[in-house]
């Protein structure tokens, strides 16, 4: 039955190839992705989609009802990185934007988001001429603004699920650092939840020569930063895995000059609500001890910012997800994957609608290349996601990113009238 689908796919190819390069040559900044949301819209139209553009910002949104079944929605990012693209393809991203501050940034897909959203209209399109293949309503989400973990949860606020159909299942998939054509999957928190605080410590300012006439912010910042090790080492059950970074310090104009005070970006990645609550208050103990400590004129100021939540991978539709992989593209090409520390808002949407979420990996590095990295011991050498360097090759990365989204919408999607049984017609 399912042969319908994927005839079409071969002719497909070429189009998609050449939309994947339309795309990667123009990125855009988050919430500003006008021209990708337009392209996407101006595909999904001709295929029967009903489609919404606007959805929380630049989102778009496309609904087809095939009879009854299950509602089936399937995710795809499409935002691009400040980051300046050196990957040397003919393709390659020279453009430059003005950021949220003011500032002028180069622009790259430096994660991969014009692949998925190209492997979606892939699949819309396979999904929309086989019609007959399936029955239910098929949900298709072009998801603005992922990198700010903040387009989810701003086309869910924007009543995702009030003015479009609320799926029963929400399908959605990452390219990485894996071998092209491989896919891979793993049941239970998959993605960590990410946490960000901006600290501002206050002293008192003063002469360098001086120090018993200020109160100095800059070693009270010092014993925070060290402290703060303390609470995955000493805290933090074995068992579970977090990351405390303090990525950003500031303080201090001049070597003889006591600041008045100084700054910490701290980022936080954790797998289960209680170890996310802990370390937070943790964070926030640590910071509040330290200044008492130090004597500091004013309590610090800790702000939460920008939190992504733990992205789970509900096990049970995980697994049945992963047996239709196995049954279209074989074993050999499923790799079974540990949680990785980076994070994703796509969680965002199965939880707002109470259902399960379902995501997976699949590779965009060519397997020569990986298989020679792997032989001399440098994998973790090859450019992965937000490296300047990073370029998923086009083939066989596209074929099998439309393929699992439509492997997986199928597994979830209902059977055609015609293949029941006559009591159920
Ligand atoms: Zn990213
Ligand atoms: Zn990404």
């Amino acid at each position: 039955m399912t042969d319908i689908v994927w005839k079409e796919l071969d002719e497909l190819s070429a189009g998609l190839a050449e939309f994947y390069r339309d795309l990667h040559r123009h990125p855009e900044l988050s919430f500003a992705e006008h021209r990708t949301a337009a392209l996407v819209a101006e595909g999904l139209r001709p295929l029967g989609f009903e489609v919404t553009e606007g959805v929380g910002g630049t989102g778009v949104v496309g609904v087809l009802h095939r009879g009854d079944g299950p509602v089936v929605m399937l995710r795809a990012d499409i935002d691009a990185l400040p980051v300046a693209e050196k990957t040397g393809l003919s393709y390659a991203s020279t453009v430059r934007a003005t950021d949220p501050a003011g500032d002028e940034v180069p622009v790259m897909h430096a994660c991969g988001h014009d692949m998925h959203a190209t492997c979606l209209l892939g699949a819309a399109t396979l999904l929309a001429h086989a019609s007959a293949a399936w029955s239910g309503t098929l949900l298709v989400v072009f998801q603005p603004a992922e990198e700010l973990a903040r387009g989810a949860r701003a086309m869910v606020d924007d009543g995702l699920f009030r003015r479009f159909p609320k799926p029963d299942i929400v399908l959605g998939q990452h390219v990485g650092p894996l071998p092209a054509g491989v896919i891979g999957h793993g049941g239970g928190p998959l993605m960590a939840a990410s946490d960000t605080a901006k600290v501002v410590l206050h002293g008192r300012g003063g002469h360098g020569s001086r120090p018993e006439a200020a109160v100095d912010p800059v070693l009270m910042a010092a014993n925070v930063v060290t402290r703060l090790q303390g609470i995955v080492a000493r805290e933090v059950p074995p068992a579970e895995a977090a990351v405390v970074t303090v990525g950003r310090l500031q303080a201090g104009t001049k070597d003889n000059i006591i600041p008045d005070t100084a700054e910490l970006g701290i980022n936080v990645r954790s797998y289960s609500p209680q170890t996310r609550a802990l370390i937070r208050a943790a964070i926030e103990r640590v910071i509040g001890g330290e200044a008492t400590a130090s004597g500091a004129p004013q309590p610090p100021e800790v702000e939460w910012v920008s939190p992504a939540p733990l992205l789970v991978s509900d096990p049970d539709a995980t697994a049945a997800t992963v047996r239709a992989f196995a049954a279209h593209f074989g074993q050999e090409r499923l790799l079974p994957m540990q949680p990785v520390t980076a994070s994703e808002d796509v969680g965002v949407f199965g939880e707002a609608a109470g259902v399960p979420t379902v995501y997976w990996f699949w590779g965009g590095l060519d397997a020569e290349t990986v298989t020679t990295a792997l032989r001399e011991g440098r994998f973790d050498s090859l450019p992965a996601n937000h490296s300047p360097h990073f370029a998923p090759v086009i083939e066989p990365t596209l074929g099998t990113g439309v393929q699992a989204l439509v492997v997986a919408a199928l597994a979830w999607l209902g059977s055609p009238a015609e293949d029941r049984g006559p009591s159920q017609v």
